[in-house]
């Protein structure tokens, strides 16, 4: 099936930010980039899909913001950063998209929902009362009081569980990286690609090849690199979803993909 029919059946939508899509070099929250996002994730309620955000960048921006310059190693140094840039963050969500008449909801979680089964459907049940209301839920890990035990680690992982929480068809996990490479991928000492390998436009069987693709596509900069986006399709692909990796970075990436334009990398399941 072509990517356009594929992508024509989609009615819910979680889309993952990484922090490389939303700061500037300097780390700053990069609200004209922000904002780009906003208008496309816009166009895409307005064509009547519904949307989640999983939202990556609070770590970065509290750095800034505290005159942090290198990721501390202090946990509560980290948590504190957390604090700051969260907040941050969700102002100018709030601002863009209510600018364009959408009402945000913010929902910071912790790895300990998937331990319980009330507090799972407890976080299940306020997603989808916001999603019927009309809201735009925007997630993020809750940085500020995860400790190792209750962790995700990174939000690609969170991204995927929260895709299958809202039964959501496709995770779209938007990066710095056009999407995943076969061969070879060379990054300078910041992290930022300058040479790489053929892109792969669909992958219907994640492979050990894949996997080993995904290693050397990492990049060393960013909390998961490909692996954890590789993982985190894996397991919406069980649930019988699509994941797509594509490059945030790109003008009406949303516009793109849903006029089904072969850009990024498509995961479909069995
Ligand atoms: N939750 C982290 C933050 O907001 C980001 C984790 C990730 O990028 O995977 O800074």
């Amino acid at each position: 099936m072509k990517r356009i029919q594929l992508l024509s059946k989609v009615s819910r939508v979680v889309i993952k930010l990484g922090t490389r899509v939303l700061t500037t070099r300097e780390n700053r929250l990069d609200t004209s980039k922000i904002e780009e996002l906003v208008e496309e994730f816009v166009w895409l309620r307005k064509k009547g899909i519904q949307l989640t955000i999983v939202t990556s960048g609070a770590i970065t921006a509290g750095m800034k913001s505290l005159g942090l310059k290198i990721r501390p190693k202090n946990l509560a140094k980290l948590q504190a950063a957390a604090c700051v840039g969260q907040s941050q963050l969700m102002r100018i969500y709030e601002r863009l998209f209510k600018e364009r008449g959408f009402i945000v909801g913010q929902i910071l979680l912790t790895k300990d929902i998937l331990a319980k089964k009330e507090r799972y459907l407890n976080v299940r049940n306020t997603l989808s009362s916001l999603l019927s209301l009309n809201v735009i839920p925007i997630i993020n890990e809750n940085d500020s009081v995860a400790v190792d035990e209750i962790k995700f680690g990174d939000n690609d992982t969170l991204s995927a569980l929260v895709t299958n929480l809202v039964e959501a068809n496709l995770l779209i996990i938007l990066s710095d990286v056009d999407g995943l490479y076969a061969d070879y991928y060379r990054t300078d000492k910041s992290g930022r690609c300058y040479q790489r390998g053929k892109l792969l436009s669909c992958v219907e069987n994640i492979s050990e090849d894949i996997e080993k693709f995904a290693k050397r596509t990492n990049s060393p900069q960013s909390m998961g690199g490909m692996i954890t986006k590789i993982q985190a399709a894996k397991t919406v692909l069980k649930k019988g979803k699509m994941a797509l990796i594509a490059n945030g970075e790109r003008p009406k990436i949303i516009r793109e993909i849903f006029a089904g334009k072969k850009v990024g990398t498509i995961f479909l399941p069995k």
